[in-house]
């Protein structure tokens, strides 16, 4: 029986360039986003009939136990999770509003919460089960203007390594995966031509060479509890 991978925010971007990237290496793909139909094209272009799409908004705590126990009863137990859903209001804190500040922090932070909490029962009668979940280069170090998003980032290396660490004697792995500045609708409003004198590697990343970063991590048995970073090398001059 082919693994299966429950990708979310698996519609779009980097989700989607990881959904069409464990397709092709044989596994069975359930793709959850907000919008159902974004996720069903999704998965229409996988060309399987053995993949499905869900609409589930992961900050919503009983939309996520309920979509995940579907996914259980339907589709069977889970190997891996990818949580890429996610989403910025970049803003000085002072233009931030606190309405904003709770939409980020219950989408970016809580959501991977519960989907991982949500999956990791299904995880215990697999082999070789994996989480990665999507951090970001901001996270590790800081910027201005995205002072709450990094926070969420932030948040996110702390529950990766804490999770880690928790379901290691499973043998359930879990890691964390900080693009930098990547092409896709979340960065679309910005010039790539301003940023990437910035960059070491002197341009924006691909969905793609993320998605290969982030089977490196599902499929490295012996890794766990690791911040994987993919940018370019902005990290290292930030
Ligand atoms: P996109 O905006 O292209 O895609 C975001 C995906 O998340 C979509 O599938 C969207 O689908 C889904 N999504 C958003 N909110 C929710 C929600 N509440 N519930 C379920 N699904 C949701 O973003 P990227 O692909 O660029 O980003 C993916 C991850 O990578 C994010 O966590 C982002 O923070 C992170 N990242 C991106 C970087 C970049 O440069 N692009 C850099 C660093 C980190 P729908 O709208 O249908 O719900």
């Amino acid at each position: 029986m082919p693994r299966l991978a429950v990708v979310c925010g698996g519609s779009r971007g980097i989700g989607k360039a990881v959904s069409r990237l464990l397709a092709e290496r044989g596994c069975r793909l359930v793709v959850v986003s907000r919008r159902g139909d974004a996720a069903r094209a999704a998965v229409a272009e996988l060309h399987g009939a053995e993949h499905q799409a869900f609409s589930c908004d992961v900050s919503r705590v009983e939309e996520v136990q309920e979509t995940f126990e579907t996914i259980q009863r339907t589709c069977g137990n889970i190997s891996y999770l990818v949580n890429a859903a996610g989403v910025n209001r970049d803003a000085l804190l002072l233009r931030t509003k606190p309405e904003d500040m709770v939409s980020l922090l219950h989408t970016n932070l809580l959501g991977c919460m519960l989907t991982c909490r949500a999956a990791l029962r299904s995880m215990l009668h697999t082999q070789g089960a994996a989480v990665v979940n999507i951090g970001s280069v901001v996270g590790l170090k800081g910027n201005s203007g995205q002072t709450v998003y990094s926070s969420t980032k932030a948040g996110l290396e702390g529950f990766t390594r804490s999770l880690a660490k928790e379901v290691a004697s499973r043998n359930i792995r879990v890691n964390l995966l900080a693009p930098g500045f990547i092409h896709t609708d979340m960065t679309a409003g910005l010039r790539e031509e301003d940023r990437a004198r910035s960059i070491p590697l002197a341009r924006f990343g691909t969905s793609e060479e993320v998605a290969r970063a982030v089977l490196f991590l599902l499929e490295s048995s012996y890794v766990t509890g690791q911040v994987l970073v993919v940018d370019g090398g902005l990290q290292l001059v930030m």
